[in-house]
């Protein structure tokens, strides 16, 4: 069986409560109507069977939702299945009801069960057209009875209506056809919406080029965890890295060359990185990191580890091997560095003295006692 969009399966899901309280509506009438032609016990039975079923295809419904939930495809086809062989039992149920009317009323009562059975079939392409196979199951196991018992016990007038349930087939069948295609067109529509939405926010905040965060979402980011870290009272710290004479590589091999490094960068860097930390590309050849849970001094040992894996690093591109290194800022979560611009500026300084200092090395301020 091919699967089943699950959103199809959650509507018809929505719709099966409501389908179970139609049914034993329509059994009710069934009953009160019959109770004078069919004898009690024999009534009484059939509508247990129904309550009974509707219970099953109740459990039914919350069984797809458990599944559902726990993405089984295998469990939800056999769902599907047991749900097909409830219909169809439910149909033998609707026959027998046929039958018993035939059996025991008179002339013209077995009308009032053919036209139940149109109306339940209705009503079911609304429910259960989601699940269009078995909305088809149904279809035919309540529509071909009613055909052979009106053939069999035709009376002229009953032909008429044989020819009225076969214009009906077609009309039903293409009814719920066409709400099986608007349902799963309008959740494709959903679902390519939902993508584009999520598209949309990751171009947000993501760079293009590296795929690591941008400038935007690293602030937006910084200021959230850094009220975190001030409230626990977590040290926090922030490194700004920048490649030196980067201009160089571009004039030398090529501004795609360049491109090429500050990907191949951006993946040594993020192996030395947690999960827990923001690593963002700030500008050209500039990103930060902000360390969660980390001090000026542990931050200043991941730092060297940075620079020295960059440094001994021979990025190939091409034919060429091309050597660069690394400049490092950090600052920390201070008394005085409370915000993200103070972190920022201070590891930019940072930065900026470990240039002067002959690049390739990493700067952390003095923190005065
Ligand atoms: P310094 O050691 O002082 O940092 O020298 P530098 O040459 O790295 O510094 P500068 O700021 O003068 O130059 C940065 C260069 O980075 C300029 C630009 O050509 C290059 N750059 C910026 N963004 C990109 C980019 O997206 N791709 C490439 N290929 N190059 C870029
Ligand atoms: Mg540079
Ligand atoms: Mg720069």
């Amino acid at each position: 069986m091919a699967a089943v969009h699950p959103k199809l399966i959650e509507s018809l899901v929505d719709q099966t409560p409501r389908a179970m309280i139609a049914m034993l509506i329509v059994s009710s009438a069934y009953f009160g109507i019959f109770i004078k032609f069919v004898p009690l016990i024999v009534l009484i039975v059939w509508f247990v069977f129904q309550i009974l079923l509707a219970v099953y295809r109740y459990y039914n419904a919350m069984m797809f939702k458990t599944y559902l939930a726990q993405r089984t495809p295998e469990k939800i086809e056999q769902n599907e299945v047991y749900f097909m062989l409830s219909n169809v039992f439910q149909a033998g149920m609707w026959t027998i009801s046929s039958v018993l009317s035939i059996v025991y009323a008179p002339q013209p009562y077995e009308l009032v069960s053919l036209i139940l059975t149109i109306g339940i079939i209705t009503a079911a392409a609304l429910s259960m057209s989601s699940l269009y196979k078995a909305y088809l199951v149904f279809f035919f196991s309540m529509i071909i009875p009613q055909i052979i018992i009106m053939i069999c016990y035709a009376e002229h007038q009953h032909i008429g209506l044989v020819v009225l349930i076969f214009i009906y087939i077609p009309a039903t069948i293409l009814l719920s056809r066409a709400i099986y295609n608007s349902r799963l067109s309008s959740i494709e529509a959903h679902d390519e919406l939902e993508k584009s939405v999520d598209e949309l926010h990751r171009l947000s905040i993501m760079d293009n080029l590296t795929n690591i965060y941008n400038r935007r979402y690293f602030f937006e980011m910084s200021n959230k965890l850094i009220a975190t870290a001030a409230r626990e009272k977590k040290a926090v710290s922030l490194l700004m890295l920048d490649i030196d004479f980067f201009k160089q590589v571009n004039d030398s091999y090529g501004h795609q060359a360049g491109d090429f490094i500050l990907v191949e960068l951006v993946k040594e860097i993020e192996t030395m990185t947690r999960k827990s930390d923001v690593f963002a590309r700030i500008g050209g050849e500039e990103f930060t990191i902000l360390l969660n849970n980390t001090s000026l001094k542990g931050a200043q040992v991941i730092a060297e580890k940075m620079r020295i894996k960059i440094e001994n690093k021979v990025f190939s591109y091409n034919n060429a091997s091309i050597d660069i290194t690394i400049s490092i800022g950090i600052s920390e979560l201070t008394a005085v560095n409370t915000s993200i611009e103070d972190l920022y500026k201070q590891a930019d300084k940072q930065l900026y003295s470990a240039k002067n200092n002959g690049r390739n090395r990493v700067s952390v301020a003095v923190i005065s006692a």
